[in-house]
């Protein structure tokens, strides 16, 4: 966590004017967390292009949290994201089990359900041990209004979709406050 926070700082100093998003990754421990947030930001950080987001990204702070962790270092956390990535692993029935009970936890800290959200099963890869059907996934997304998708943080699918999602979210939420 510490080498990430660290990354993104000093990534931070070459785009002045530029907009930080605090993102908080949520999940058991083993899920790839640290993975998908180090492929996110040493493959395409310092040269971030998306023609949609990229004048408004300026860095993502990421918090690296699992259920076990110290509560009230966690609920800080939990605080300040402006956008939440639940993550489990889909080779780890005991992990999706821990992500559906995410939501209430967010909700017990920051007493609403309309927080940008984006719920991952990570380790596509490892199709051969898969334990969480695409469809449980997509229907606990359902369950929180949120998107989804099933990633490989080995292999770098869909890591950028997930990040570029949520913050899609976070600005949705933006504009319609200020509408
Ligand atoms: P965290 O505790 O959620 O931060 O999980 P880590 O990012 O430390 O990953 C835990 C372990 O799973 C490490 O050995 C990673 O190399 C491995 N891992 C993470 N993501 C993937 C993935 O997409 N596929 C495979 N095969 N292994 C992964």
């Amino acid at each position: 966590m510490e080498l990430e926070n660290e990354m993104i700082s000093s990534s931070s100093s070459s785009s002045a004017g530029s907009r930080e998003y605090k993102v908080v990754m949520l999940g058991a421990g083993g899920v790839g967390k640290s993975a998908m947030t180090m492929q996110f930001i040493s493959h395409r950080f310092p040269d971030y292009h998306d023609p949609t987001i990229e004048l408004e990204v300026g860095y993502l702070s990421m918090l690296d949290t699992s259920l076990a962790e110290f509560t009230a270092m966690r609920d800080q956390y939990m605080r300040g994201g402006e956008g939440f990535i639940i993550c489990y692993s889909i080779t780890d029935r005991q992990s999706f089990q821990e992500a559906a009970e995410f939501k209430e936890l967010i909700y017990r800290v920051r007493h609403t359900y309309d927080i940008p959200l984006v719920l991952v099963g990570n380790k596509i890869d490892l199709e051969e041990f898969r334990q969480v059907s695409t469809e449980e996934g997509m229907s606990l997304a359902r369950e929180y209004s949120c998107s989804f998708f099933e990633t490989s943080a080995a292999l770098r699918f869909y890591i950028d979709d997930v990040f570029h999602g949520l913050v899609r979210e976070i600005r949705r939420k933006e504009f319609s406050l200020v509408e």
